[in-house]
């Protein structure tokens, strides 16, 4: 008997062990699916999604962090990653043109998409005066649009919406981790708007590209910047600097702006010219991989821009 009695206590624990095994791994927010992932292209869409569903182990990023955003181009691995993903998530503008590509393939599904341009409205990208050659181009949406909290917030219940049409059994969790960030984006909101509202200076000199379109309009604040959006940055000519200057001396600014990841080559001559400082606005495209690894968010980035904000608005 005892070798009998021997194999089924073996048995027995094999199969606690593959029970323990199949809860383990079936933790994650796709234990229905099986196969399926969470395919985000820029640092805002990971983010969102990362926020609604409280971890970032089903969540993966394509634009690999500290990279810039407008030179992404998808390796055949990443296309492999979004056409099995449960659902792909990316902003929809003139950086992603090549999802537009493989929707029109109907190689990714209709339900398996999700347009982060589709739940906010788009603004028609704004150009500088100086660039000539962008007068008869055709009217681009800019895609920032994550730049305004308040798009971010549309963004994250949007987000929240989807996720809970695809896993309807994590519905409680999504819906209480989507309120903690949206209240947390709301008081971020409100800081920024409290600072436009009582500043007398509605100025802000960038000299660097624009990718604040959404962000200004939310705020009631004017720009003057080197580039428009973000287009392929060029030197600027001395007519750009020339105005720039202008600008800065003009409004008695005392702060001009850059942004995250590009050089600060012209911000210090213009400082040079005009004695006024530089600061960094993030726009959040994309984190350093240490900021990554720390799991710094959007609503951290944007809440080191009020600082900047307040600082930029200051003209006495
Ligand atoms: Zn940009």
């Amino acid at each position: 008997m005892a070798p009998k009695i021997k194999r089924l206590s073996f048995c027995f624990v094999l199969i606690l062990a593959v029970i323990g095994l199949v809860f383990l791994f079936g933790a994650g927010i796709m234990n229905k699916k099986g196969s399926g992932k969470i395919v985000a292209t820029n640092f805002a869409a990971f983010d969102f999604a990362r926020a609604v569903i409280g971890d970032s182990s089903d969540i993966t990023i394509l634009l690999k962090p500290g990279m810039e955003m407008h030179d992404f181009e998808p390796t055949p691995e990443d296309i492999k990653k979004v056409l099995s993903a449960d659902l792909f998530i990316y902003v929809g503008g003139e950086s992603d043109v090549w999802v537009e590509k493989l929707l029109n393939d109907n190689e990714i599904k209709k339900e398996n998409n999700f347009r982060m341009m589709e739940f906010v409205s788009p603004l028609a990208e704004e150009f500088v005066k100086d660039t000539k050659e962008d007068e008869h181009a055709p009217e681009e949406k800019d895609e920032h649009i994550w730049t305004s909290p308040v798009n971010a917030v549309k963004l994250v219940e949007a987000v929240r919406d989807r996720l809970i049409g695809l896993y309807p059994e994590k519905e409680q969790i999504f819906t209480k981790n989507a309120k903690i960030y949206t209240e947390q984006l709301k008081e971020i909101d409100n800081e920024f708007r409290d600072i436009a509202n009582n500043s007398t200076n509605k100025l802000l000199v960038f000299a660097d590209r624009f990718p604040f379109l959404y962000f200004t309009h939310e705020y009631g604040l004017s720009y003057f910047a080197a580039f428009p959006g973000c287009a392929e940055q060029t030197e600027a000519s001395s007519n750009v600097i020339a105005s720039l200057v202008g600008e800065v001396k003009g409004n008695n600014i005392k702060t001009i702006l850059k942004i995250e990841l590009t050089s600060d080559k012209l911000a210090k001559s213009i400082a040079d010219e005009t004695g006024a400082k530089i600061l960094e606005l993030n726009a959040a495209h994309n984190i350093s991989q240490e900021n990554f690894d720390r799991g710094v968010t959007y609503a951290d980035i944007m809440r080191k821009n009020i600082s900047v904000l307040r600082e930029a608005l200051k003209n006495e």
